[in-house]
C-alpha cells in the first residue's frame, strides 16, 4: 500500500521492538529504535490469545503512546507499525496495523512497501459493492483475503499473494498466530530475530533487535511466508522469481535504512562508507577539508575522507528535534526541517575549501540552502560529491519520490544541476561504483530510480492519491 505505505513493520511476541513482556503484558521499551523509517503515525496491536487490541494514532510514537496506552497492551504477541506515506493521504484512518473483523475473524496488516495494483484491485471490488473504509493501499490485502472464493482455497494466504503486485513486506496478526511475509522480489528488508528468553521478533531493520539485546538470525526470504504460533515457527514459500533475480531496493543502503542495521546481508555503514571511499577515487579534488552534510552523508564522507587522505570535519550542529526531512510528505514541512535542523559552524568552513559529502539529491531544492548557508558563512570553494548516482526516474516501491518533474537530475545534466546547486564542481557515484559497494549480485537488486530499468511492468501510473481521487469520483 503505498496508499498507506508502511515503510516499517516490527513485531514478535514478548520482547518484540516495541515491546518486551514477562507473563502476559507487553511493555514499549524502545519504541523509537525505528521511528527514521516513518513519522507521519504510529500504531499497534496486540493479541491475547483471542481478540485483538488496537491503539493507533498521528505522530511520532512518543506522542502516540503513554503509559496509560501501553499498559492496556495486553497478551503474547504484538504487531507495530510508524508510517510514512507513499499512498494515501496522512489521516487518522490510514494508521497502520490497520484492522478489520471479516468471516475468517479478525485480522491485522501491518505493511512495508507499496502496491503497484492496488488501485485496480480497488476498483474492481468497488464495482461490486466492497467499502473501502482507508485511502491505503494495504486495505485491498484484507478484501482479497475475505472473498469467499479464495478462503474456500487450501491455502487461503498463498492464493491472495499470488494477486499482488509490487513491493510488501507484511506482518498479519490473527489472535493466534503471526504471519510475516517478503514479497517474490524482496523490494523491502524484514528479518527474524530471537530474544534471550527465546521469543521470536520480526523487523524491518536489526537496529530494532539490537535495542533489545535480540539476536539476528536471517532475513525472511524472498516469496517466503514465516508462521510464528504456540507451535511454533514455520516457513514455507509461495512465490519468488523463476530466474533468480531479486529486487532489493538499494536506496535502503544509500539513504533510507539506519548505518547501525545489517539490510540485505550488509551493514548500512560499511557500504555508505565504500561509496565514499569509491566516489574518492572516482572524483578527487584538492581541497582542505571533507564535510558531510548530516546525517545520512556521514558515513560516506568517512570513507571518502579515508580514501582521499583529506581531514573530515563537521559544517553543522544537527539538532536531533527536527526529524527525519526527507520522509516528511509536505515540502513546506521539509524546507522548515532542515532549516530548524542544520546550523552552520562558521568558524569552520570560513575560508575553507570544502568537499561537501552528500549520499544523494533528490529535489535539490534541500542540498542547494545547505550549500547557499556554507556560502554565507565564508567557505571559499564548494565542491559536492553524492555518492549515489543521478536519480532520475520515479519509484513506484515504496520511496515517495513518484513525480518525475520534481526531480532535480531529470531534464537537467550534470553542468545545469552543478549551476543549480551553485557549487565549483559536483561528481555523482558511478551506476558501476554503486553496485560494486554492495554484496548481492546486480542482478538482486533495484536500481530503478537511477537506471529507468524497472523489475517488474508499471502498467498503471502510480498516483500517491489515486484513492483520494476515485473517492471524489464517486461521490461527485
Ligand atoms: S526505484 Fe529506487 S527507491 Fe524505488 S525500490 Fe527501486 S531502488 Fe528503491
Amino acid at each position: 500500500m503505498r496508499g498507506g505505505v508502511a515503510p516499517c513493520v516490527t513485531g514478535g511476541p514478548p520482547g518484540s521492538p516495541f515491546g518486551s513482556s514477562s507473563s502476559d503484558t507487553v511493555a514499549v521499551i524502545h519504541p523509537t529504535s525505528l521511528q527514521h523509517r516513518g513519522q507521519e503515525s504510529a500504531g499497534i496491536v496486540s493479541t491475547n490469545g483471542k481478540r485483538l487490541l488496537r491503539h493507533a494514532g498521528l505522530g511520532l510514537v512518543s506522542g502516540v503512546f503513554d503509559q496509560g496506552s501501553l499498559d492496556r497492551i495486553r497478551g503474547r504477541v504484538a504487531v507495530g507499525h510508524v508510517r510514512y506515506s507513499t499512498t494515501g493521504s496522512c489521516t487518522e484512518g490510514n494508521c497502520q496495523p490497520l484492522m478489520f473483523s471479516f468471516a475468517g475473524g479478525e485480522v491485522a496488516v501491518a505493511h512495508n512497501g507499496n502496491l503497484i495494483n492496488a488501485a485496480l484491485l480497488r476498483r474492481n471490488y468497488e464495482k461490486v459493492g466492497h467499502i473501502f473504509q482507508t485511502t491505503s493501499d494495504t486495505e485491498v490485502i484484507i478484501h482479497l483475503l475475505a472473498k469467499p472464493t479464495h478462503q474456500n482455497k487450501k491455502n487461503p494466504l498463498n492464493h491472495v499473494l499470488n494477486h499482488l503486485q509490487g513491493a510488501y513486506s507484511l506482518l498479519i496478526l490473527f489472535p493466534d498466530r503471526m504471519i510475516a511475509v517478503r514479497d517474490p522480489l524482496g523490494f523491502r528488508p524484514l528479518c527474524l530475530g530471537r530474544t534471550k528468553c527465546g521469543a521470536t521478533v520480526v523487523a524491518s531493520e536489526t537496529k530494532a533487535f539490537d535495542m533489545i539485546d535480540a539476536e539476528y538470525v536471517r532475513d525472511v526470504k524472498p516469496g517466503e511466508i514465516v508462521t510464528v504460533s504456540d507451535e511454533g515457527v514455520s516457513s514455507r514459500r509461495f512465490g519468488g522469481d523463476s530466474n533468480g533475480r531479486g529486487a532489493a531496493c538499494i536506496f535502503e543502503q544509500i539513504y533510507f535504512a539506519d548505518p547501525s542495521s545489517r539490510v540485505f546481508g550488509d551493514n548500512v555503514h560499511m557500504v555508505r562508507s565504500a561509496m565514499g571511499a569509491r566516489l574518492a577515487k572516482e572524483a578527487p579534488v584538492e581541497a582542505d577539508l571533507v564535510v558531510p552534510i548530516p546525517t545520512c552523508g556521514q558515513c560516506a564522507a568517512v570513507g571518502y575522507a579515508r580514501e582521499s587522505g583529506l581531514p573530515y570535519g563537521r559544517a553543522f550542529t544537527t539538532s536531533h528535534y527536527a526529524g527525519r526531512s526527507f520522509i516528511l510528505p509536505t515540502q513546506s514541512g521539509r524546507d522548515l526541517a532542515v532549516k530548524m535542523k542544520l546550523t552552520v559552524i562558521k568558524e569552520a568552513v570560513k575560508g575553507q575549501r570544502l568537499v561537501v559529502v552528500e549520499d544523494s539529491v533528490v529535489r535539490g531544492t534541500t542540498t542547494r540552502g545547505k550549500i547557499g548557508a556554507l556560502r554565507a558563512a565564508g567557505a571559499k570553494e564548494i565542491h559536492l560529491r553524492v555518492a549515489s548516482p543521478p536519480i532520475r526516474h520515479p519509484c513506484y516501491f515504496g520511496i515517495d519520490f513518484p513525480d518525475q518533474r520534481k526531480l532535480i537530475a531529470n531534464n537537467r545534466d550534470i553542468n545545469g544541476i552543478r549551476d543549480f546547486l551553485a557549487v565549483d564542481s559536483l561528481h555523482y557515484l558511478s551506476h558501476e561504483g554503486m553496485l560494486a559497494c554492495v554484496s548481492m549480485p546486480p542482478e538482486k537488486y533495484c536500481t530503478a530510480c537511477f537506471s529507468g530499468a524497472y523489475p517488474m511492468n508499471v502498467d498503471e501510473p502510480v498516483e500517491k492519491f489515486a484513492m483520494e481521487r476515485s473517492q471524489l469520483r464517486m461521490f461527485t
